[in-house]
């Protein structure tokens, strides 16, 4: 296949690589969105033709999620930290109080975020364990009568990832940014999944919103419309002029993961492929030290470390140089992070794998 001639393979955490059908589509659709003598960029959010887009990307989203009516399904502007201030200020009274579960630096930013507009109860604090791990149902210290429980699912970082949503009373707001449509997820056990588009779903800058309607008549404060959900819910998700190539693009990968076999066959490769590249790393275990509990190990961002930092940095640069880039670890863990999404190829895994085990060699 000539694509990879031209084409690294990106193990970016994010923005991240997209499905190659999609981005051959969009370059098509850019230049003339189905005959329209315009491009899917330049065509009205109004127009015939992008209600149909927008539809079918909504329509797609619900078949992948499993769901019905009882969701309203929103195409937001700015990314998943935007969503960390809309959550609290829509739905967060004065008075009352929502409990976080902080498995690291993106629930810390989502904590933040709601102190700004009320008061928050820490569930699990797993700062002191080095955010290495997803909290057993004992280790979570729940409040009496939390508006909701915001925690995770993937925590891009250290790379973690909750088998399943927690087992609480409250209802739950997940973040999914980094593992939304990655596997079969029970949506249904909660109140908001949200997630910045940019890792598992599209470009930088845009998120997808499955809120159920229940919620949008609650109201915890008066706002301006454009931070309403009720608003964005009301107007189709075009309150205002939207982001319609990011929602073009959403609704292109909606439609390849289910031609792909839909979220079952996603999430089987999805294993696959993270098993390729954790395998190499544990049969050079006296050289590679994981990041996460094993226990906790995610399926989308896999981090280790080797002996020291000279030889982490060495790892990286010959990486690269063999084709393999963004693979530096995050600013606040260290080490080495190999980002794995849905778009990832199977291949350069095993390409990595080969090369886990030949630097092993040479340097263990
Ligand atoms: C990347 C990420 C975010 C932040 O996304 P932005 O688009 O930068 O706002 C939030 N949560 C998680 C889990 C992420 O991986």
């Amino acid at each position: 296949m000539p694509y990879f001639d031209e084409r690294i393979y990106n193990f970016s955490a994010g923005p991240a690589m997209m499905p190659e059908r999609v981005l051959a589509e969009a370059r098509a659709d850019i230049w003339n969105f189905e005959g329209e003598g315009a491009g899917i960029m330049e065509i009205s959010h109004r127009g015939g033709a992008f209600d149909e887009v927008i539809a079918q990307a909504e329509a797609d989203c619900r078949t992948l999620a499993g769901l019905d009516d009882s969701w309203a399904v929103l195409f937001m502007p700015g990314g998943a930290t935007m969503q960390f201030a809309l959550i609290p200020m829509n739905f967060l009274p004065d008075g009352r109080h929502a409990d976080f579960i902080d498995t690291g630096v993106w629930t810390r930013k989502a904590i933040t975020e709601a102190k700004a507009v009320g008061s928050v109860h820490l569930a699990w604090d797993g700062k002191t364990g080095g955010y290495d791990h997803i909290p057993s149902p004992a280790e979570l210290a729940p409040s009496a009568d939390p508006v909701y429980t915001h925690y995770c699912s993937n925590n891009t970082i250290y790379g973690t990832q909750w088998a399943a949503p927690p087992e609480l009373a409250s209802p739950l707001v997940c973040d999914a940014s980094s593992d939304i449509f990655s596997r079969p997820y029970d949506f249904d056990r909660h109140a908001i999944v949200f997630g910045g588009a940019q890792k598992n779903l599209g470009p930088a800058g845009s998120s997808l919103v499955l809120i159920r309607r229940d919620w949008l008549d609650r109201v915890a404060r008066t706002l301006p419309a454009m931070l309403k959900y009720s608003e964005h819910a009301a107007a189709g998700s075009r309150f205002n002029t939207p982001p319609t190539f990011a929602i073009y693009l959403m609704g292109r990968t909606f439609r390849w993961i289910l031609d792909e076999g839909g979220l079952v066959a996603m999430g089987e490769r999805n294993v696959r492929k993270a098993a390729l590249i954790y395998d190499a790393l544990d049969a050079a275990a006296e050289f590679y030290r994981g990041v996460a509990r094993r226990d906790c190990r995610s399926a989308m961002n896999i981090t280790f470390r080797t002996p020291s930092e000279e030889l982490d940095a060495r790892f990286v640069a010959e990486a690269l140089e063999g084709g393999m880039a963004g693979l530096a670890g995050h600013r606040s863990a260290g080490g080495m992070r190999a980002s794995v999404y849905n778009a990832f190829p199977e291949d350069g895994c095993a390409e990595l794998a080969s090369f886990i085990e030949d630097f092993a060699q040479r340097f263990g």
